[in-house]
């Protein structure tokens, strides 16, 4: 799995609406994979924070998930 992958999935990964054996897939990934793994991280603190802001969505906007994408790949540029 490509780092662009995981980025398209991981706010499905976040909210445990993946198949059992990708989120296993996304696990490995983010094990080896600093970046991922930043992204991930910043991604629940954001989602843990937004969540007061947006009380009645379940899940995060998109423009806030592509603020924390840009963010980590600004970060992580290798
Ligand atoms: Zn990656």
């Amino acid at each position: 799995m490509k780092c662009d992958d995981v980025f398209k999935l991981i706010s499905d990964y976040i909210d445990r609406e993946l198949k059992r054996d990708i989120e296993e897939i996304i696990e490995e990934h983010i094990r080896e994979c600093e970046r991922c793994f930043a992204l991930m991280k910043t991604l629940e603190k954001t989602i843990f924070l937004s969540k007061s802001i947006y009380k009645r969505r379940r899940k995060v906007p998109k423009k806030v998930l592509e603020k924390v994408y840009y963010e980590v790949r600004i970060r992580y540029r290798k």
